[in-house]
């Protein structure tokens, strides 16, 4: 991922706040079947200027998270509000008052295919938002990925299991291999999918188009926000709509959105060139957006945000 990642002195595991570094399982445990989620919470900018500390969609990242236990079989023995009581818990005790991501992990116990481990690290990063950001305007060539995205009918790809994550390993390391800043799949029919853990967004002609979830995408809570805001704040027209790789090579802009990689403009594919400006102009106008909603200064879509 193009952005830098530090993590936090404390986390928070199986109902208390403990040191990072002293939160330990066994190595007997087993590690193929455990469920995640990344959310970001970000300083408010707003207009007063709060600089409260505010967790982006919480609700829909926890329900995501309560899909993936059911679709693998895991109890999560924690309420949603226990969760975000353990979450704030553990902002407080590192001090932080910077963005930050947060990525509560459950995992069976070994033996106990019932009973869970739960873990909140938490980690700083750099955001690629803001205007004139180097970071969002940097240069980054994408490759189709010769490996093809996980089938549905093989693994879960709609919601959040380790499992699925070696197949974005795999990509992201011959994309690295190649000399490439990233890759994006082609789903098992040779259409476009996502990329290694964000979705992908094309313009054409000033219309956005996405891949439905049935392209074996993660039913990513970026995406739906931006398939929100593009039409109704923006009055940029959208299209879910499965799109053929040839179509990503003549788009004029494209994007990857998603919570880690937050709304990253992509400037070639294989070599390819996208349009005549990069960032496109679109990219930058809905990335400008996202970003004043994460901040706060959008008052209609405050209610996005939780307070820590
Ligand atoms: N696809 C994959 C494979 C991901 O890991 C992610 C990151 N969670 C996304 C898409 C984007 O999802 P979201 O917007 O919910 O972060």
């Amino acid at each position: 991922m193009s952005v830098a990642f530090h993590g936090a002195e404390f986390c928070w595991m199986n109902g208390e706040t403990v040191e990072t570094k002293k939160a330990l399982v066994s190595a007997m445990e087993p590690i193929h079947l455990g469920i995640f989620e990344g959310i970001k919470a970000y300083v408010e900018n707003d207009v007063n200027g709060s600089g409260r500390l505010s967790i982006f969609q919480w609700k829909p990242h926890v329900d995501r998270l309560r899909r993936s236990a059911a679709v693998c079989g895991l109890k999560i023995p924690f309420t949603s509000e226990e969760l975000l009581e353990a979450t704030r818990k553990t902002i407080r005790a590192n001090g932080f008052n910077t963005n930050i991501y947060i990525q509560p992990r459950i995992w069976p116990r070994a033996g106990a295919s019932e009973e869970v481990h739960v873990v909140i690290p938490i980690w700083t990063f750099e955001t690629v938002l803001g205007k004139d950001n180097p970071r969002f305007s940097k240069n980054r060539k994408f490759m189709i990925s010769t490996w093809r995205r996980i089938a549905s009918d093989a693994l879960p790809a709609q919601v959040k299991t380790w499992a699925n994550y070696g197949n974005s390993a795999l990509a992201m390391r011959e994309a690295e291999r190649l000399g490439y800043d990233g890759a994006i799949f082609l789903d098992n029919r040779g259409l476009v999918s996502e990329g290694t853990g964000a979705c992908i967004m094309a313009v054409r002609n000033g219309k956005v188009m996405t891949p439905p979830v049935t392209a074996s995408i993660l039913e990513s809570i970026t995406r739906e926000t931006l398939l929100s805001i593009m039409p109704e704040d923006l009055g940029i027209p959208v299209e879910v709509k499965d799109i053929a790789r040839v179509e990503l090579y003549s788009s004029d802009e494209a994007f990857l959105c998603g919570t880690g990689w937050e709304i990253t403009p992509i400037t070639s594919i294989d070599g390819l060139s996208l349009g005549k400006e990069y960032p496109g102009p679109l990219t930058r106008r809905i990335a400008e957006c996202y970003a004043d909603i994460i901040a706060g200064k959008v008052e209609k879509h405050k209610e996005w945000l939780t307070q820590t």
